[in-house]
């Protein structure tokens, strides 16, 4: 669409407002046509939950999977969140989409549970959409308890820039969260510029070092400063640390050597099915 604006943009010889203008409909007809999709995706439940291993090293064992949703259309077959996650967070249609994932995941859980094959946690992604629904705790400590599973199995990832936008309900939340026994994971860390108090305050379990530092490693000097802080800071209000998109051994190294423990990246295991992760459980019980 983009091609045939410009195209005529260039043909009529327009100024380059109307350009512009023409450039501008065409994206906001294809969040359109996103927007629809997505309201039938939703409807048809057209997504499946991925799972990536968080290792630790030491120990050398699986201790947890993330949870990371991935949208199959019969037309446009596998998408990424990065593709229609930020509309569904604007639209607020990541509520809904998110109450689909967190029911799937927590069968999945349950069945995995009675299995005897998971040893460890599952981390949930969530935006502050989902703490903004009213009854979002409820409907969580609800199917909880219909999966019968141990609250303490389940984390639920809270990326610091959303935290930061709405700190006083966010506190309230995770509160709430708390009192349920499930932990609240800090996704992203060293982003979103944390009034750090706040750490102190609320039980947060763990804090993840963002992908972006970690990619950095060996070359960024800044970078490495920054990880260090993170993971001291960790170490002194003693919250878990993980460290995510470890794609290198150089990387593994480097952050075991700086004392980070735990990993999750490429490097270990890219997101996979339930199934096939399934697998990759049974080997490393
Ligand atoms: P995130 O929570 O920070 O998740 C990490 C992202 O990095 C995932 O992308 C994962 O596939 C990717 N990743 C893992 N290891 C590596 C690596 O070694 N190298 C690189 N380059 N990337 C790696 P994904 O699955 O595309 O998800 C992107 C973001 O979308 C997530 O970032 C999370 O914020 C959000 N998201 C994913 N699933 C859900 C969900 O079910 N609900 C909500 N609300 N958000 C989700
Ligand atoms: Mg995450
Ligand atoms: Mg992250
Ligand atoms: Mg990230």
């Amino acid at each position: 669409y983009a091609d045939t604006a410009m195209y005529k943009a260039k043909e009529s010889g327009r100024n380059t407002f109307e350009f512009y203008a023409a450039e501008m409909t065409s994206h906001a007809l294809a969040r359109m046509i996103l927007k629809t999709s997505l309201k039938q995706a939703i409807e048809k439940d057209e997504f499946v939950v991925y799972y990536q291993p968080q290792i630790d090293i030491v120990k050398n064992k699986i201790i947890g999977l993330e949870a990371l949703v991935r949208w199959k259309n019969p037309e446009k077959g596998f998408i990424l969140p990065g593709a229609f996650l930020s509309l569904a967070v604007e639209t607020g249609m990541v509520v809904e989409i998110d109450k689909l994932v967190i029911e799937k995941a927590l069968s999945q859980v349950s069945q995995w549970s009675k299995k005897g094959i998971l040893t460890g946690t599952v981390a949930l992604n969530l935006t502050t959409k989902q703490l903004e629904y009213q009854d979002f705790v409820e409907e969580l400590s609800t199917t909880i308890k219909r999966y019968d599973i141990d609250p303490a199995n389940l984390v639920l990832e809270l990326s610091e820039a959303h935290m930061m936008k709405g700190l006083e309900y966010t506190t309230e939340k995770v509160k709430e969260l708390n009192a349920l026994g499930v932990h609240v994971s800090i996704d992203d860390f060293g982003t979103g510029c944390s009034s750090l108090s706040f750490l102190t305050r609320l039980s947060i379990h763990q804090l993840k070092i963002d992908q972006a530092f970690v990619s950095d490693i060996p070359e960024k000097k800044e970078s490495i400063e920054i990880i260090k802080a993170i993971i001291a800071l960790a170490k002194s209000l003693h919250i878990d640390m993980i460290a995510e998109g470890v794609e290198t051994l150089e990387q593994k190294e480097f952050l075991l050597a700086l004392g980070c423990e735990k990993m999750q990246g490429n490097y270990f295991g890219e997101p996979l099915p339930a199934q096939e992760v399934e697998i990759l459980l049974n080997k490393y019980l």
